[in-house]
């Protein structure tokens, strides 16, 4: 039994035996053979070198007549390592003396290659690994053929563990088959992480190398509470698990019959209105479920993932239009497309860039490329005859930027007009505040954005400059840090102050220990990941704005981030305390 522990990002306790994908996200099989599927496994991997070898081959020759000679020899350099002793006599001989898998073996001995090259800081070193990788790819490919990737089709409950999970791997994830995921790498409030909440998947990330430390078939516990992961469980530990994960399933429904007789204002009856994140319109049920006030945040990057690059006006406007037809008369708050750094970059076919999270994403990238957003603006006006709908532009760091997605947004209300295709004709267009550069200058914005919704995850990226999806600085990334709950208090005031409704949809506001600190700064429009949505109904009804008032300035007068943590972990126990709601 081994113990690990990393970031915990989705709640809940998954048990069942292990799938590991490679850094890859190939698929790696059972690590053993038996003693009379060796000579079936040595011939496997055999066909699968030649194959290697013979596609290796063919891209030599066609880029041999249309290239440079030198171009080739690359090729010729690939073909004399798949005849190296190194793969043509160990991954044999692990094979038959280790009986490991073709797969395995082959992981095995480019790791062992591979290693001592990486650690040369040098160029051409750098590269000579990256052939490395590529041969071992091609090796891979062909051992494992369509099954590489295949996560659709498994036939019992597993917990997925890899390197990393794109978030759209990580939406595709069986629910029914996937019991809970882990991952070497990622942050608390990483794309991944948001969707293994959202799909109610078990899951802890920034396990370190997990990936290479399990093997398939391994029996795992997965915490999402605390972020623990055990290893080949002895009996006792795995029915102390199954106890306490009995244990969030009855606190879940606890919580949630707590939150359906609660009232939908705070204690002293301030009207607070909790809406839901989605990043796909079924999620509009579970919503509805748990008693949404409307949608305050729809990550529309799904649709680009599921219809490609390119969507047309007609797929975007479906969505939409079975989006208003689920909310039945509630708002629905549509951002426009947010690619870029860890967001469906390669779906889209974005440009590596060496600073990603610094680079062109976002709006930036859809000013530069206004047809992408003139076609999901056409859509979102044209569904707003439909229900109340709402257009928010993610990443706005400048009045500038703001004026420009202005310009094009009225653009396209003038040529539907033209066009005589109806639309209602007061949809706001709003943005979200997530760049340092716009919480400050919050008071410019106010004249000409008709709402806005405080992102969290991004604001507390760039504003203490850690990445969101870094395990190794996800200490650091801290909400409660005075530099973030300054600007968070500053985008509430000016907004209030001035009658322009403002929410906060980053993970910050669906934890529940910073529910109370920005009511007291005066937020009401919380927008969450729909599964925190009875707890904070909850406990929001249990307090009232006075208290929540002084709590926030007992808060603001504390310079540690840690200490305004304890202040209000304490407040949760008082209003939600263990004894009616622990596990
Ligand atoms: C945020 O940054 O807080 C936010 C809600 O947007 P996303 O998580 O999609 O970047
Ligand atoms: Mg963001």
């Amino acid at each position: 039994m081994e113990i690990k522990n990393g970031i915990p990002v989705s709640p809940g306790v998954a048990i069942a035996p292990a799938l590991v994908l490679d850094s890859e996200s190939f698929r790696i099989p059972r690590r053993f053979i038996r003693k009379d599927e060796v000579d079936t496994e040595l011939k496997r991997f055999e066909l699968a070198r030649a194959k290697a070898l013979g596609e290796i081959s063919d891209i030599r020759d066609s880029v041999h007549s249309v290239a440079k000679e030198e171009v080739g020899l690359i090729f010729d350099a690939h073909m004399r390592m798949l005849e190296d002793p190194l793969i043509t006599k160990e991954i044999p001989e692990k094979i038959k003396t280790k009986r490991y898998t073709p797969e395995y073996a082959v992981s095995r001995v480019f790791k062992k290659i591979i290693k001592p090259i990486k650690e040369i800081n040098d160029a051409y070193f750098i590269q000579r690994v990256n052939d490395f990788y590529d041969i071992q790819k091609r090796l891979l490919r062909n051992l494992l053929g369509q099954r590489a990737h295949d996560l659709t089709a498994l036939d019992r409950k597993v917990v997925v563990v890899a390197h990393d999970l794109t978030p759209s791997q990580t939406a595709t994830l069986d629910k029914k088959m996937v019991a809970g995921f882990i991952t070497d790498v990622g942050g608390a409030t990483s794309h991944t992480a948001i969707l293994a909440n959202a799909l109610g998947i078990p899951a802890v990330v920034g396990l370190g190398t997990i990936s290479s430390d399990i093997s398939g078939g391994d029996v795992v516990i997965v915490d999402g509470k605390s972020g623990r992961v055990i290893v080949n469980p002895d009996d006792a530990t795995r029915e102390k698990y199954e106890v306490r994960g009995q244990g969030y399933i009855d606190r879940e429904k606890r919580m949630f019959e707590a939150a359906s007789k609660a009232l939908r204002t705070t204690k002293d009856g301030e009207k607070v209105n909790l809406y839901a994140n989605i990043e796909w319109d079924d999620e509009i049920e579970l919503a509805n479920r748990l008693g949404a006030d409307g949608v305050g945040l729809f990550r529309t990057e799904f649709i680009y993932s599921k219809f490609g690059a390119h969507p047309t006006e007609e797929q975007h406007y479906d969505v939409y239009k079975r989006a208003h037809a689920m909310l039945d008369g509630r708002t629905l708050t549509l951002r426009t497309m947010d690619f870029g750094a860890d967001k469906f970059a390669s779906e889209v076919g974005l440009e590596r860039e060496e600073n990603p999270f610094l680079g062109c994403r976002s709006i930036r990238l859809s000013l530069r490329e206004p047809h992408l957003l003139i076609t999901q603006m056409r859509a979102a006006l044209r569904a707003s005859v439909l229900g109340p709908t709402r257009l928010m532009l993610p990443m706005v760091g400048s009045i500038e930027e703001f004026r420009a997605a202005r310009v094009i947004f009225e653009n396209v209300k003038t040529d539907l007009k033209r066009e005589g295709i109806p639309f209602a004709p007061d949809v706001p267009l709003g943005m979200m505040v997530e760049v340092p550069s716009a919480a400050l200058t919050i008071d410019s914005f106010i004249k000409e954005c008709e709402f806005f919704s405080i992102g969290t995850n991004d604001l507390v990226q760039y504003t203490l400059a850690v990445d969101r999806n870094n395990q190794y600085v996800a200490n650091l990334f801290k909400h409660t840090s005075p530099a973030v709950l300054r600007l968070v208090k500053l985008v509430i005031d000016t907004a209030v102050k001035n009658n322009r409704p403002v929410s906060v949809c980053g993970e910050m506001a669906g934890e529940a220990r910073f529910a109370v600190i920005l009511l007291g700064f005066g937020l009401r429009d919380f927008s969450v990941g729909p599964t925190a949505l009875p707890e904070l109904r909850t406990l929001l009804s249990r307090v009232t704005v006075a208290e929540a008032v002084e709590l926030a300035g007992k808060a603001m007068a504390l310079d540690a981030a840690d200490e305004i943590t304890d202040l209000l972990d304490a407040e949760v126990e008082r209003l939600l305390p263990s004894e009616e709601f622990g596990e």
